[in-house]
């Protein structure tokens, strides 16, 4: 059987996590065809950014050695905690020297030119995989299995040049993938590879957008026609809803790849949503949640299609640091095309859109879109319709987070739609704005942000799913 695993920084936060998780991919390896992608440790990737923008700025030497020094330390001792044999830590040790004396140049270069490109930005990003990949190697070698590692580029992930959010070129990458793994599969080895990083086709490094290295996972995994691809996580599976807001939340032991995407969509940072599409279109990889420190609980799996069960809801999700922006005016009524150009606006912007709603009266779209883009977006449009009759008003809300209801089992079910509402005006929420895709796998509306938790608590309990154990 071939197993493609994820860990995240989270899981290798420090030395002895990365001993506990080389210990778990130990337990797979003796009976399974192995494949490890795994993140930065936590914290590293924003450190290097930090650093990356600073050094564009103002930085002296001196606080870009103290910054390489520190990263040094950190990793020097996850090694020393987590490699006992000598000569192993040894070269781990020189790995992480010579890599940060690459980082420091790079770093060097950025502070000389006053210039980050998204190009220079992605090559400081991958520093972070490449420290902890030989660590996690390090670990996994101490136990005596075969072990090798790799770059996400060097196990063969190619993409196109957008830099800091690359997409793989998938005829090219599916090829050099089989050809780089399958090989030394056959040979018993187990493959460490950075997640996260990947090349274009002339070899510069590309990321494939924070958090990626589940979408990695799922290259790596498709790519390889794994049977199963388990994320690591820190939570015992996909939860119904997040524990921070509501600590009566229970693991979903089964959901469908539907669902898990609807979920990913709307931030449960379970999984990266890119990461299910390839998966999805398999239509036969097994996909697992396991919880890192608790590797015996079964957690979530995510499989093809499941029950339709009468539990109706499985899930409530919530997205903060969200804002509305709604674009406005007569004259928008009945304009064929004019929809078509508001959203041309939002790509001019390079806002991505989260929620649309217009009204049956077409006199304004709404959409929700990070609050970070807000500003530009409402710029861009403003420019966009200086000129035209169309757009009366562009408007903005920055205090506002979004409330999404999950489950196959809302699809043809009536009375879901007044249950969500009912449940949330008792507890006297406003709801500013509604949308349901037509998949109606999910129902999703806007609130004030100070409102979220218990408008979220409204419906875990609506919905009983605190209590019930969902199928
Ligand atoms: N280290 C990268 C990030 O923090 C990728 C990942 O964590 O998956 O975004
Ligand atoms: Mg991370």
């Amino acid at each position: 059987m071939r197993v493609v695993m994820k860990f995240g920084g989270t899981s290798i936060g420090n030395g002895s996590n990365f001993g506990h998780v080389a210990k778990i991919i130990n337990s797979y390896a003796e009976s399974h065809e192995t494949i490890v992608l795994v993140s930065a440790m936590a914290g590293v990737t924003d450190q290097l950014i930090d650093c990356a923008e600073r050094s564009q700025k103002d930085i002296t030497k001196e606080v870009l050695r103290d910054f390489i020094q520190e990263l040094l330390k950190k990793h020097l001792k996850a090694a020393e905690e987590s490699i006992d044999d000598e000569f192993i830590l040894k070269e781990v040790e020189q790995k992480l020297t010579e890599t940060l004396e690459e980082l420091e140049r790079v770093l060097i270069g950025i502070s000389l030119l006053k210039e980050l490109s998204s190009q220079a930005k992605d090559k400081v990003m991958s520093f972070g995989e490449r420290l902890s990949t030989p660590i996690l190697w390090g670990a996994v070698k101490n136990l005596n299995i075969p072990v090798v590692y790799l770059t996400g580029y060097e196990a063969g992930i190619v993409t196109d040049e957008r830099f800091g959010n690359a997409r793989p070129i998938w005829n090219i990458s599916i090829e050099k993938i089989q050809k780089t793994l399958v090989p030394l599969l056959e040979q018993r080895y187990t493959i460490i590879i950075s997640g996260f990083i990947a090349g274009t086709e002339d070899g510069l490094i590309t990321t494939l957008g924070r958090g990626g290295t589940d979408f990695s996972a799922a290259i790596i995994g498709t790519s390889i026609e794994a049977d199963e691809i388990i994320f690591w996580k820190e939570t015992t599976g996909v939860l119904t809803t997040d524990p921070n807001l509501e600590p009566n939340a229970q693991t979903i032991p089964s959901l469908s790849y539907a669902e898990a995407m609807e979920l990913a969509y709307f931030g449960a940072k379970i999984l990266h949503p890119k990461c299910l599409q390839p998966v999805m279109e398999r239509e036969n990889i097994l996909v697992r949640v396991k919880n890192t420190f608790k590797p015996d609980a079964e957690g979530s799996i995510i499989v093809p299609a499941t029950e339709q069960v009468e539990n109706v809801a499985k899930a409530v999700s919530v997205l903060f640091n969200a804002g509305i922006i709604e674009v406005g005016g007569a004259e928008m009524i009945g304009t064929p095309g004019i929809a078509a150009h508001i959203f041309g606006a939002f790509e001019k912007a390079d806002a991505n859109v989260i929620m649309i709603s217009q009204s049956s009266s077409e006199a304004n779209i709404s959409v929700v879109v990070n609050r970070s883009d807000i500003r530009k977006t409402e710029k861009v449009l403003k420019e966009t319709f200086a000129y035209t009759n169309y757009i009366k008003y562009v408007r903005s809300e920055d205090d506002i987070c979004v409330i999404g209801v999950v489950g196959e089992g809302l699809k043809g079910t009536p009375g879901v739609a007044a249950k969500v509402f009912q449940a949330v005006a008792q507890k006297g929420v406003n709801v500013r704005m509604i949308a349901q895709g037509s998949s109606e796998l999910n129902i999703s509306f806007v609130v004030k942000e100070k409102d979220g938790g218990l408008a979220v608590r409204a419906l875990h309990e609506a919905f009983e799913l605190g209590e019930k154990i969902i199928k």
